[in-house]
């Protein structure tokens, strides 16, 4: 490796240079036109005494332009440059903040305030992007902690010997369970992490109505506890997309119908072709979103309804509207409680 030496050289100091250069060539010039006029033409008279106050003068005033016109420039360089520091460093509640003049009547915009104003957005979504890792970190770590803590205290009862039969079945029924519920946990956050870095869905030709039936039945299978009064409204749809991301979507909000219904479900899907979309829409009757939690759910880890949460993990709609936004479709509800909720799930049928 090469030890080289490393010299800060201000911006500056390169203009006053620059002006030196510039000054030096002109009184070059000014001092051959004098010998011009007196060798060539011979006109006499004391140009040189003129010409020496002249060139103090420039040179003293020159230099104090350039001198206080650079730091107009190099001054909110060197605090950008501060500040690009300082957000490398973590702390992005740093702004850059030009000057202005409160008596002007218009606001002067150049390229170093464009600059200044794209660090700062920048810096803002690097704090949003923290902010939403940390939040995103903390409500994993507390999702993760009551189901590891319920296997290590469900394994610890397993290991006692004077365990009867029947407690042993029920103790192995729940591990059962919350072990499927913390791969659930780790599929949605695989699912979740995946959306984020924008994978680019996997186009191909779909029968919509066939994939939906499909996850009818499905989840049919998965609720035989309940009794299930469907109404499947469905037109043959084919549909440009990305198979596996759409069967997310049918499951996900389907399995919410059941989900947050009681014993007996009233489940409606409709499936309808447009010009160029599709439009589905999925109803049922149970239990419904209170108005002020209606904005939340499709955050993560958001869960309104607490009774059921044990039954999820506040992902899935998450999910579904990652799923949405990257397919091009849209997602609305509408839901009263008490009454039951309607989901409408538009996709394009070309991407
Ligand atoms: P979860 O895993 O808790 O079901 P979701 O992200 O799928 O999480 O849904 C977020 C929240 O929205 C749920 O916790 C629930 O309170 C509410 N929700 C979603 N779908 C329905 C529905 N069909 N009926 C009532 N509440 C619903």
């Amino acid at each position: 490796m090469t030890n080289k030496k490393d010299y800060q050289i201000s911006l500056r100091r390169y203009f006053v240079l620059l002006y030196l250069i510039i000054f030096l060539i002109t009184s070059l010039f000014g001092m051959a036109t004098i010998v011009f006029l007196k060798e060539c033409l011979h006109v006499t008279g004391s140009f040189t005494l003129w010409l020496l106050i002249y060139s103090i003068v420039i040179l003293i005033l020159g230099a104090l332009i350039m001198w206080f016109g650079s730091t107009h420039l190099t001054k909110p360089i060197s605090d950008l440059n501060q500040s690009v520091k300082a957000i490398s460093q973590g702390d992005f509640s740093r702004k850059i903040v030009r000057k202005s003049y409160p008596k002007d009547r218009a606001t002067y915009h150049n390229e170093i305030d464009e600059l200044s104003q794209n660090i700062n957005q920048m810096a803002e979504d690097i704090k949003n992007a923290d902010r939403h890792r940390s939040q995103f970190i903390a409500n994993l770590s507390h999702e993760l902690k009551t189901p590891i803590s319920s296997l290590v205290g469900i394994s610890d009862l397993l290991l006692t010997d004077s365990l009867e039969k029947d407690t042993r079945t029920e103790l192995t029924t729940i591990l059962q369970s919350e072990s499927l519920r913390l791969s659930r946990l780790c599929d949605d956050i695989l699912n979740l992490t995946k959306l984020e870095n924008h994978l680019s869905p996997q186009l191909e030709s779909v029968a919509l109505d066939e994939q939906i039936r499909q996850a009818l039945i499905m989840l049919t299978e998965k609720w035989k506890n309940k009794t299930i009064h469907l109404e499947f409204d469905s037109e043959a749809v084919m549909c440009q997309t990305d198979p596996d991301l759409t069967m997310q979507v049918w499951v996900n909000v389907i399995d919410n119908a059941i989900k947050y219904s009681s014993d007996q479900v009233f489940l409606n899907v409709d499936v309808k072709q447009a010009t160029d979309k599709v439009l589905v829409t999925i109803s049922d009757k149970g239990i419904g979103i209170a108005k002020e939690n209606q904005r939340h759910i499709f955050e993560q880890f958001y869960q309104a309804d607490q009774s059921h949460a044990q039954e999820g993990n506040g992902l899935g709609l998450a999910i579904v509207k990652k799923i949405i936004d990257s397919l091009n479709g849209s997602i609305h509800f509408e839901s009263t409680p008490g009454q039951g909720s309607r989901f409408y799930i538009t996709l394009p049928t070309n991407q």
